[in-house]
């Protein structure tokens, strides 16, 4: 439906922020943030100051539409993060970033998170030689991902791999030369996570 065309580009505006929730055309002059850097809407352009609740709840949201996660599954990461030692607004990242539709994306395959879940979700991904097709499948150091031997020339995936070439691929992945895929070196860290979020808010939206 054409009304939700942009919606993806909606979120970004109204956070203010560049999210890459529409792969290619997010590296483009085409992007809506860069066009129109105003939130959406009649009164988009209007500035409103914010109060500490609604600060902390856009936190949550962009962090949330960052990586395509719904409610209740955040909540969920809320709570394992909680659970772990160091800290809960760290721990929530790094659960997060070792999603397996994330780290396929950070691997350039597929041109956005969204677009890397749905070859997750159509069985095209191997981790440590078996398929997974679980996009929330959290990864552990020393994971190995590649695509499907079977599925090695699927069309839409050769696109990507040569349209996404230039995205550079963390130092916690290590990148196979001659395939697509590669090896799970380590856990990320805050320092490796590229979201501009104040995740400690999120912590302080969910203790109340
Ligand atoms: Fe749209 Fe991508 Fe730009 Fe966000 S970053 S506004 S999704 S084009």
């Amino acid at each position: 439906m054409a009304r939700y065309k942009d919606e993806q580009c909606r979120i970004c505006r109204r956070e203010g922020q560049k999210l890459f929730l529409k792969g290619e055309r997010c590296f483009s002059d085409k992007c809506s943030v860069s066009r129109r850097n105003y939130g959406p809407g009649q009164h988009g352009q209007k500035k409103a100051k914010l109060s500490e609740y609604g600060t902390q709840l856009r936190e949550k949201q962009k962090t949330k539409s960052f990586y395509g996660v719904g409610e209740k599954q955040f909540r969920k990461y809320f709570e394992m993060a909680s659970n772990k030692k160091g800290i809960t607004g760290e721990n929530l990242l790094q659960i997060l970033e070792s999603r397996l539709d994330n780290v396929v994306y950070r691997f350039g395959i597929g041109s956005s998170r969204a677009q890397a879940r749905q070859i997750v979700n159509h069985g095209l991904i191997d981790v440590n030689g078996k398929k997974v097709d679980i996009a929330s499948y959290l990864v552990k150091a020393g994971d190995v991902i590649a695509i499907r031997e079977i599925k090695q020339n699927k069309g839409i995936i050769k696109i990507n791999e040569e349209a996404n070439s230039g995205r550079p691929v963390p130092t916690w992945l290590e990148k196979d030369a001659n395939k697509l895929g590669g090896k799970v070196l380590r856990l990320a860290t805050r320092e490796d996570i590229d979201l501009p979020v104040q995740e400690h808010l999120i912590v302080e939206l969910y203790s109340k």
